[in-house]
């Protein structure tokens, strides 16, 4: 990599979220193993954040590489449209197992933004098959369900902008986020605004769309699974179904196998993501019930509306295959409790910091929320120098380390986090 690279690069080349005049400086990075990453540089970074919630085993995993290397040896793609193949069999075998009961049928697509069209395009042709015009969503502030426009239409307006596509954008129903903490006395109040929006206007209402327990990238907040239930049980009253958004929470990372295992109820439709492929490629999987499954191909297009060039693409179901078998043997439930417990230990105590505004915990994801939005640039640099990946936004420093991660290097992730308050606060 030399420097013509890394000026090609911020000339020619968008990154997530940034400017094209005044794009933020990027770190090459060569390889990765484990729990670290190289950079072209020769620095070695602990990984804080599993390359968004994704790489739970870590990288260059033999097992998943070989599982990639096996399949590549037979096809790694053929159309999914008339033909199957094992790959795609296997993991919807797994996935059909290890999720809430009731969720039997699955759909494989792209990734996690396309997870949500998908199960937004479900509601809506489950509604129509039963002759009804539903067409409106209610969901939570302070949610994060993708960057296309239908899942964008569900996100925070506030976080997502929708003042920036307002007038392109379906308008849905948003209901104040919980504020019951995850860990706090439950207040039968909470669930109010949310109880208040549902029965105003449930004649219009497809479906409940949220992140169960933990709502991710819209601002990293924990609410009671109690909240949960309640929202299970007004959709069940109702007869509004509900899509559980689980592509940041699936798969372990916060203490259940599926967040919505906290609250011990399933939902109508589940997206999953992320970490699907233990963050070997994008691939994402959205499950429903036989009955509504039944609904929407007994209706007027006698079939399910979506079907991707690359669905069930072959060498990230064998990857994601691999990755479940992984989960399964890993005792991920040990390593994230200890994870939690941790960081628990080591996060905690930053509260004292007068910069801090709150510190939260919960499986292996770790949050300080500081009192004023972070100068991003500044504390990457700083983070990196320390030998530590961590890419905060907006207010908030957060950790999400593969499962893997040793206690040692761990504790140089939450001793970054400390330095930085005390060099740059
Ligand atoms: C990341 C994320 C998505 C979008 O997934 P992409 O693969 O980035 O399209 C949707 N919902 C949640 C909860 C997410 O965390």
């Amino acid at each position: 990599m030399t420097p013509a690279d890394l000026e090609f690069d911020q000339r020619h080349i968008w990154h997530p979220y940034t400017s094209m005049t005044h794009p933020l400086p990027t770190y090459a990075v060569d390889s990765a193993d484990g729990v670290m990453l190289h950079l072209a540089d020769g620095r070695q970074l602990v990984d804080g954040m599993s390359s968004w919630w994704a790489a739970i085993h870590g990288y260059n995993h033999p097992r998943l590489n070989q599982a990639a290397i096996a399949q590549i040896g037979k096809m790694s793609h053929v159309m999914f449209g008339g033909i199957t193949h094992p790959s795609a069999i296997a993991l919807s075998r797994q996935l059909v197992e290890m999720t809430p009961s009731g969720l039997e049928c699955v759909f494989l697509a792209d990734s996690g933004s396309v997870a949500v069209e998908v199960a937004i395009k479900m509601a809506m042709q489950y509604w129509q098959a039963r002759g009804e015009k539903r067409q409106k969503l209610l969901t939570l502030r302070h949610g994060y369900h993708g960057d296309t426009f239908g899942a964008m239409s569900v996100c925070d307006p506030q976080n997502s902008m929708h003042s920036l596509y307002q007038g392109y954008l379906p308008e849905h129903l948003f209901a104040a986020a919980p504020q019951c903490g995850f860990d706090e006395f439950w207040n039968a109040e909470d669930i109010a605004p949310f109880a208040a929006l549902l029965a105003e206007h449930r004649a219009e209402i497809a479906a409940v769309i949220l992140e169960p327990v933990v709502q991710g990238a819209g601002g990293m907040r924990m609410y009671h699974p109690e909240y949960l239930r309640q929202v299970r049980r007004l959709c069940d009253e109702t007869g509004v179904l509900l899509i559980a958004d689980e592509i940041a929470t699936g798969f372990g990372r916060t203490g259940k196998l599926f967040a919505c295992d906290h609250a011990e109820i399933a939902p109508d439709i589940l997206c999953l993501g992320k970490a699907l492929t233990g963050g070997y490629m994008t691939l994402s999987a959205t499950l429903t019930t036989r009955e509504v499954a039944n609904i929407i191909s007994n209706g007027e297009a006698g079939c399910f509306m979506h079907g991707p060039t690359f669905m069930g693409n072959p060498l990230a179901c064998a990857v994601a295959s691999a990755s479940l078998s992984l989960l399964a043997e890993n005792r991920w439930q040990q390593q994230v409790a200890n994870i939690e417990q941790q960081l628990k230990w080591e996060l905690l105590p930053l509260l004292e910091h007068p910069a801090v505004a709150e510190v939260r915990v919960l499986g292996a994801i770790g949050v300080v929320e500081m009192c004023q939005p972070v100068d991003m640039a500044r504390l990457q640099q700083h983070f990196v120098a320390q030998g530590v990946w961590i890419r905060p936004f907006g207010k908030l420093i957060y950790l999400m380390p593969p499962y893997i991660i040793s206690p040692a290097q761990l504790t140089q992730l939450t001793q970054g986090i400390a330095s930085a308050l005390s060099a740059l606060y």
